[in-house]
């Protein structure tokens, strides 16, 4: 058993925190470099104490300055960087073997694709940068040699249920298809006509996963899963008609694999985050993480549904963006943050959430996808048009 050297891109978030409590647990095994963040200084700090990273960063100088006056006051030896190239630059640090990528959003594109291109073990939770940027991240995994490894539960499912030397091709494999599973959010049975004044808060209330603010939204208008298929189709080059998603309240079934043979193979669990995480850290080994055992007795039952694909515009406005390609999938996603913010911020309703991604696709014809600059440029094209559809709407 070899150390393993960490940075971690977002560890005050909810992945975050998750990934330092199965760190905790293993000291022997994993040693972290950087800890980076944004603004949650206090969090950071308790975090830069108890793991005594080389590293830590910060959104910006004043902050920096804040935690690093701090941690000297306790003789800690953790240097404070900030900004976006500090991030950048931490992800590709020669003495870290593996970086866990799970900052929310766009803003984890640069330092995740540089963590890739340094050929880095990449433990990816951050989903938003294979929506953006699917095709220039993959080619730079292949030309890297980089190890990717799965975090969102539905994705890690699948990778432990398709073949170890699964290479990409479905059909050599046997594999039928992939089944990729979705609790469905908290407004499943919500009347339609009430959804249009659901709260931020009762967005953000998961029936079964606690996680951050914007995923949470996500998961309530099933964007998180249509960002899903799109992973699903990148990380395992699976056609959109390939990958059906199959509502199942209890989130017990993580995913599944169809096989030719009528074989289904699927990875099951108590909901946690820490199981992945774990999962990704050791492997090809296995390390305990904390989670409870599922009691199978105590599940019961489990329930399957069909997606409703009125009640979730945004399901369908992902498969679409698929469908189309080149830099709709970065036109969807990005349109989808800012609308999402502006719901938080209480700007617009849940329901205008569809309505404003659809909005922005209309007018965002696909174009090709072949350098992080046409990413960049389809996510700030694409913002713009969002912003000015959230202006509309909040005036009016
Ligand atoms: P979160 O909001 O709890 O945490 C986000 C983290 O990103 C924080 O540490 C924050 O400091 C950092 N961050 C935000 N903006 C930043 C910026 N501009 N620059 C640098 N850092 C910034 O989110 P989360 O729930 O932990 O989700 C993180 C990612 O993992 C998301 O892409 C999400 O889709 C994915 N994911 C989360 C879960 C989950 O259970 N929480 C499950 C699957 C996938
Ligand atoms: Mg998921």
């Amino acid at each position: 058993m070899t150390l393993q050297n960490l940075t971690i891109l977002g560890s005050t978030g909810s992945i975050g925190v998750s990934t330092l409590d199965v760190i905790r647990r293993h000291p022997t095994r994993y040693r972290v470099i950087a800890l980076c963040a944004h603004s949650q200084v206090d969090r950071l700090f308790d975090q830069c104490i108890e793991f005594q990273p080389l590293y830590a960063v910060v959104r910006d100088a004043e902050l920096a300055a804040q935690l690093a006056a701090r941690l000297a006051s306790v003789a800690c030896v953790t240097q404070v960087e900030h900004g976006p190239e500090a991030l950048v630059r931490m992800a590709a640090l020669p003495e870290v073997d593996s970086v866990m990528a799970a900052i929310v959003g766009a803003a984890g594109l640069q330092p995740t694709l540089a963590a890739t291109v340094a050929g880095k073990k990449l433990l990816l939770a951050n989903k938003e940068v294979l929506v953006m940027a699917g095709p220039v991240f993959m080619r730079a995994v292949r030309e890297s040699g980089a190890v990717l490894l799965p975090i969102d539960s539905e994705h890690n499912a699948i990778f432990q249920s398709l073949p170890s030397d699964y290479s990409g091709d479905m059909l050599r494999s046997g594999v039928e298809r992939l089944l990729l599973t979705a609790s469905g959010g908290p407004f499943r049975h919500t009347p339609l006509a009430e959804l249009e004044s659901v709260t931020p808060e009762q967005a953000c209330a998961h029936p079964k996963w606690s996680m951050g603010r914007k995923i949470s939204v996500d998961s309530a208008t099933m964007m998180n899963k249509g960002l899903e298929v799109i992973e699903a189709h990148w990380l395992f080059n699976v056609a959109a008609d390939k990958i059906q998603v199959v509502i199942h309240p209890q989130s017990v079934i993580h995913s599944l694999v169809q096989y030719v043979d009528g074989s289904v193979i699927a990875e099951l669990g108590n909901p946690d985050m820490r199981t992945p995480i774990a999962h990704a850290l050791a492997y090809p080994e296995r390390i305990t993480a904390g989670v409870a055992p599922l009691d199978l007795f105590a599940v019961a039952s489990l329930d399957f549904e069909r997606p409703d694909f009125d009640r979730f515009p945004c399901l369908a406005l992902a498969y679409r963006a698929l469908h189309e390609g080149g830099s709709m999938p970065a036109s969807l996603n990005a349109a989808n943050e800012v609308a999402v913010q502006a719901f938080l911020d209480e700007k617009i309703s849940f329901t205008a959430i569809p309505r404003v991604i659809e909005l922005v696709m209309n007018q965002s014809p696909a174009t090709p996808l072949e350098s992080l600059d046409n990413v960049l440029a389809a996510d700030r094209a694409a913002r713009r048009m969002a912003e000015l559809a959230v202006e509309a709407l909040a005036s009016a």
